[in-house]
């Protein structure tokens, strides 16, 4: 980023995106001070080669900005040192994808741009809008909240197409942010913690599509209904979307089985059949995917290409993706699986589930997932869990003490083809951390394809 070259600017916040931001300034030119208050992350700057600086003890009047990693508070519950010490200095406090947004309007205004937030589903649109776009033959740049910091996507080209996840830490500190489609999918208490109240939850978010080309908003909730009709007083481009076709008069909404394009007659034209898709089930996912046709056509897509996108959707990687078919057999990684919780929505869609589970258990283990119970034909326990696990399932289901994931893998997959059941599948939804075995969840859904992909005749799902 070279909008701050030649000045000095201050960045606190070196985990995560903070090296690579710190790392994009200082390539811009710009001579970066870095500081964080945890000591290891000051030493992994310091080894990537990043100057450290005490912010607290150096004189604030010469920064230029306040690059502040998400998630250090702003106002709640208190300010951060460092954001009293700005405002005292009078320095404008931003983030990375302000930097983003300011370095696009400086190098390549032509680069397209496209925001996503909301409160649920914000990852799963991001991530079929990037799809649609790769599909289409489009350069699609995908990060942001989800995956890699936006500085580390390749660099600003007027050919390219970026999609950004933004949570609302994210556009807090994105004063400027102007995508060309801006989309705000629901709003619903949360993370209040941070910013206070529900009306100022909400503020920050109305503000990314209120500064967008086209602003898209769903409709099926109270506050971003209220939202979509102070924008129309004062926008030329609102799109309505909505999960249920009798909320919108005019927009593109899911009517149960299709997304629809409402036109302002109130005349409906079908866009999608999304009665037999894969992974877009269910109304969240009607959302979902008409706020991706509303952002895709504004960014000029046609609803031919949006369409051959959408049909080959298979979900964000290790959750509840179906990756393969063998023998009448479905595969599903859902690696992101860490805790019960988050195994509950797997075992709730499917019957007759193969169920590999385990791993660094956490507290409370599997006793909350009884009620799936009956529909595990199966299960297959790996890793530190496996003792606890199979005592909890205990005259339920049918265990298995497999160990590895990979004799898990070829277990279940023997089971499942000879079981006559009607629609099985080997379900991969540990319930568990992954540290026992693997470095991350995305190494251990890694593996698990990879164990799935080396069966014999083994069709993988195309991507
Ligand atoms: P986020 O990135 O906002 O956390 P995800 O796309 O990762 O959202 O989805 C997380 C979970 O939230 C999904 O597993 C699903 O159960 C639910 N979800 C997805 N989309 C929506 C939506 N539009 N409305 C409500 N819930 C949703």
């Amino acid at each position: 980023v070279t909008v701050f070259s030649g000045q000095t600017v201050a960045l606190f916040g070196l985990g995560g995106s903070g090296l690579v931001t710190a790392r994009a300034l200082a390539a811009g030119g710009a001579d970066v001070v870095a500081f964080d208050d945890k000591p290891e992350s000051c030493d992994a700057a310091r080894a990537a080669g990043i100057a450290v600086t005490d912010l607290r003890t150096v004189d604030w009047s010469a920064f230029a900005a306040l690059v502040l990693a998400p998630g250090v508070p702003l106002t709640h519950p208190k300010p951060h040192w460092t954001v009293e010490m700005a405002k005292a200095a009078g320095v404008e406090i931003i983030g990375d994808i302000e930097l983003f947004a300011r370095e696009r309007r400086k190098t390549a205004p032509e680069a397209k741009l496209i925001a996503i937030t909301g409160t649920n589903g914000k990852s799963t649109t991001t991530a079929l809008i990037g799809h649609i776009l790769d599909k289409a033959g489009r350069k699609a740049e995908v990060g942001g909240n989800i995956g890699r910091a936006v500085l580390d996507l390749s660099p600003l080209t007027s050919d390219r197409f970026y999609v950004v996840e933004c949570s609302s830490y994210q556009i807090d500190l994105a004063p400027t942010l102007d995508a060309d489609a801006g989309l705000l999918l629901n709003l619903t208490p949360d993370h209040l913690d941070r910013h206070g109240d529900m009306a100022n939850y909400a503020a920050i978010k109305e503000r990314l599509v209120m500064q967008a080309g086209v602003a898209v908003i769903g409709v099926d909730d109270d506050y971003c209904r209220a939202i979509a009709e102070r924008l129309d007083a004062v926008h030329h481009r609102v799109v309505r979307i909505s999960k249920d076709r009798a909320t919108v008069d005019t927009g593109i909404a899911f009517n149960g089985g299709a997304i629809v394009a409402v036109d302002a007659a109130g005349a409906d034209t079908v866009i999608a059949d999304l009665s037999s898709h894969p992974v877009l089930r269910g109304a969240h996912n009607g959302q979902n995917a008409a706020a991706a046709i509303a952002a895709c056509e504004a960014v000029g897509l046609t609803d031919a290409e949006i369409v051959t996108g959408l049909a080959s959707f298979l979900g964000l990687a290790h959750r509840m993706q179906p990756i393969a078919k063998l023998n009448g057999v479905l595969f599903v990684n859902d690696s992101k699986a860490t805790n019960a919780d988050a195994a509950a929505p797997a075992l709730a869609s499917f019957s007759d589930i193969y169920w590999i589970a385990g791993g660094r258990a956490k507290a409370g283990g599997i006793t909350s997932l009884a009620p799936f119970f009956p529909k595990i034909a199966r299960a297959y326990l790996i890793g530190e869990a496996a003792p606890a696990f199979a005592e909890t399932l205990d005259g339920k289901v049918e265990t298995v003490l497999a160990g590895t994931l990979d004799a898990a893998v070829r277990a279940a997959a023997d089971d499942a083809a000879a079981g006559g059941t009607a629609a099985p599948v080997v379900l991969l939804s540990p319930a568990c951390a992954s540290f026992d075995q693997f470095r991350s969840f995305e190494q251990r859904g890694d593996a698990f394809v990879s164990a799935v992909m080396a069966l014999d005749g083994v069709k993988p799902l195309v991507k």
